[in-house]
């Protein structure tokens, strides 16, 4: 039985009908003993008459017609078996067989003296036995008793037709009370089941839509509003746990992608980040082995980044960064990977491999995009960028070595003049060596005194010596003479170049006393800072320490730093020279045209002399152009009272080309080579 409806339908239809049948039976048997016992008494009063109406005659001889005639009233009743009188010694004086005899049995009945036997000695009274009444009246006085008479009633037939009348006429009223009480039980039943089945569909509601935001109106039966009640609290504390735990979910869901974001990606940018890049750079070189095909990484680094970051803010350089990331990412085709290694370090990966043309092509576009002057705030900012790009096959498949590649090539780019890519080759990988033996050997240099300076004068128009350049010489055993030009940015990439300047510093401060004996008391040396010396409290200290243990020749001193440079640490740059000037120091801007060269900028610095740079000066009496820009740098400087040095002058045309136009002072091989001071000295190579 699945359903409960149909279970208590069942129950209620099986119990009203066992009932029924019940009641049937029970009023068949009331009727029985009613019939019984109103057989009992006609027959009880029968017999007593006809005990009376024989007594008359029981003295007469056996047979005689009046006490049959008596005894044929019984034919009035048709199931009177038999009627036997006897006489008070036993003896059959009339017998009677009745319409109910059967035949053959009426003359048992007639002759039969056993049965007599029994008759005569049965007791008086009535006894009901197996369908028959046998009723015993004793007639006369029971103290003057003439006989008995017995009459035997068959009472089975009549009893069977009786109930099945009883039954006939009684069987429709007790269907119609069955089906009556059928439909009344299961209408009462369904009234009262009613707000289960509602709960029940409630539920199943809930169930597809889940929403536990629902209260079930409480009726029906006592036991009903409780379960009713019990499923609204339920249904309360689910939709509240449902509720808390949505939100939990909610905020773990939250959390989980902010971890993720966090984990993967650049919050500045919203580029993937270092992890991810390499995440997916592993799988994309295993795939790329598989398929024996190749991937390319493109190793992006800003430049003139620090210079923006330093002069303009943070801000004004996170809104540069953004607007380079939106760029590259534009310039890109869709698949290819851009991500934010750190700082100003972007990697490209390109999804599918380009042909040679193709990939110039690409990184071309960078550049060119990534080179024009981007407006941010109310500045223009001049950057651009140097790409390296490495190819997975070069280095058979291995990350760590694609992406050294790729920064080796980024690098060679950045030594070439910026603005530009370059593709890895294996030769680069060999400079890379050279790079990190000459990065290692630094700090053994200054122990081992690999290093030693040399100076180059600085003359005025009548090529009378006004001062002198100190120029950093190493010669290391392994290496041989490694020029400045080299050493001093790998010095600066790898930290390394604070303590060549302290030393430097040391150095000259050394030499000044002996160089103004030498060549006049007002001989200025000059020296040269890099970017991090400024912004580097260790190198500054130290340096204005050593120089104002000069005392009074410190004014014979000057600092020379060029444009980038200065920009580069331009806030710091500024504390150090105010310093520096309180101890009547000078500040020269070095290789001045080969930078940012904005007027701008000019003003602002905090300067005495302006070197004008050695390309310029080198195609005079060539170009023109150079020619008038050398010119205009001078008249500015002059406007501007400071003093114009220029640098690299080889030839006497140029020496006369820049007297004319008025240049202090002039610098060059023409005039003389950087020299040590100690000339008895050998040195392994001079310049
Ligand atoms: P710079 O400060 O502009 O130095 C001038 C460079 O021009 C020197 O090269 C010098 O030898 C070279 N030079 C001078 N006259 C002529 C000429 O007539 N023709 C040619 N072709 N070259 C000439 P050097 O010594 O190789 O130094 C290169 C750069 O290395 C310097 O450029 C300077 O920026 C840097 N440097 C040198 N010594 C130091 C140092 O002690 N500290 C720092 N931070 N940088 C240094
Ligand atoms: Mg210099
Ligand atoms: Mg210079």
């Amino acid at each position: 039985m699945k359903s409960l409806r149909s279970e208590i339908a069942a129950i209620t239809l099986v119990s009203i009908t066992l009932i029924s049948a019940l009641i049937m039976w029970v009023s068949l048997s009331v009727y029985e003993d009613l019939y019984e016992n109103f057989v009992a008494k006609e027959l009880q009063s029968l017999s007593t008459n006809l005990a009376n109406d024989l007594l008359p005659f029981m003295n007469e001889p056996p047979g005689n017609f009046a006490m049959l005639s008596i005894l044929l009233r019984l034919e009035e009743y048709d199931n009177v078996e038999f009627a036997r009188v006897y006489n008070i010694q036993a003896d059959l004086v009339s017998s009677y067989a009745g319409n109910a005899m059967l035949s053959d049995d009426s003359d048992i009945v007639h002759h039969d003296t056993m049965l007599d036997e029994v008759l005569s000695t049965l007791p008086f009274g009535l006894k009901v036995k197996n369908g028959h009444i046998q009723v015993v009246q004793q007639i006369g006085d029971p103290a003057f008793s003439q006989g008995k008479l017995v009459i035997s009633y068959r009472i089975a037939e009549s009893l069977s037709a009786g109930k099945r009348n009883f039954f006939v006429a009684v069987l429709p009223f007790v269907v119609a009370l069955l089906i009556l009480a059928v439909f009344i039980a299961l209408e009462l039943q369904r009234r009262s089941l009613r707000p289960l089945f509602n709960l029940i569909t409630q539920m199943r509601q809930i169930e597809e839509t889940q929403n536990y935001a629902v209260t079930v109106e409480i009726k029906g039966k006592t036991e009903i509003q409780a379960l009713t009640q019990g499923f609204n609290r339920m249904m309360f504390d689910i939709n509240k746990q449902t509720e808390l735990n949505r939100q939990k979910n909610q905020l773990l869901t939250k959390q989980q992608e902010q971890m993720e974001q966090l984990a993967n990606f650049d919050p500045l940018t919203g580029l993937p980040n270092r992890q991810f890049l390499m995440k997916t750079l592993s799988i994309e070189l295993a795939r790329a082995k598989r398929n024996e095909s190749d991937v390319i990484v493109l190793f992006l680094d800003l430049d003139g980044f620090k210079v923006v970051n330093d002069s303009f803010g943070h801000d004004v350089g996170d809104k540069l960064l953004c607007r380079i990331a939106d760029l590259i990412s534009k310039t890109l085709r869709e698949g290819d990977i851009v991500g934010r290694l750190g700082g100003d370090e972007f990697v490209v990966i390109l999804s599918e491999a380009p042909n040679q043309a193709e990939l110039e092509n690409i990184c071309q576009r960078l550049v060119d995009i990534l080179g024009e002057p981007q407006n941010i705030e109310q500045w223009k900012l001049d950057t651009g960028v140097s790409v390296g790009v490495a190819m997975a096959k070069d280095c058979d498949y291995q990350l760590s070595i694609l992406m050294s590649n790729a920064d080796i090539a980024m690098y060679h780019a950045k030594r070439n003049g910026r603005g530009q890519f370059t593709l890895f080759t294996r030769m680069m990988q060999n400079d890379n060596k050279r790079i990190i033996h000459i990065a290692s050997s630094i700090t053994s240099a200054i122990d081992n005194d690999e290093f030693y300076l040399v100076y180059q004068p600085k003359v005025n128009h009548n090529s009378a010596i006004q001062g002198f350049e100190a120029l950093l010489r190493w010669y290391n055993p392994y290496l041989g003479l490694v020029s400045p030009g080299e050493f001093i940015p790998i010095a600066e990439q790898s930290d390394k170049i604070a303590q060549i300047t302290k030393w430097v510093v040391n150095q000259v401060c050394t030499d000044l006393p002996r160089i103004q004996k030498q060549y006049g008391g007002h001989v200025v040396v000059s020296l040269n800072l890099s970017a991090s010396d400024l912004s580097d409290d260790s190198v500054t200290d130290f340096t204005l320490q050593r120089v104002a243990q000069l005392g009074d020749l410190a004014q014979f001193i000057e600092f020379e730093i060029t444009e980038s440079a200065y920009l580069k640490s331009f806030q710091s740059g500024n504390i150090f020279f105010e310093k520096a000037r309180s101890l009547d120091c000078k500040i020269a801007l070095d290789d001045f045209g080969t930078g940012y060269s904005s007027l701008s900028y000019l003003t602002e610095f905090n300067i005495d002399t302006l070197k004008i740079d050695r390309q310029f000066v080198s195609q005079i009496g060539i170009s023109e152009r150079s020619e008038l820009i050398t010119d205009t740098i001078i008249n500015m400087a002059v406007h501007l009272k400071l003093e114009v040095c220029a640098e690299g002058v080889e030839t006497e045309q140029q020496a006369a080309f820049l007297k004319k136009h008025g240049c202090h002072l002039l610098q060059g091989f023409y005039f003389g080579k950087p020299e040590p001071l100690n000339k008895e000295k050998t040195y392994p190579a001079l310049q």
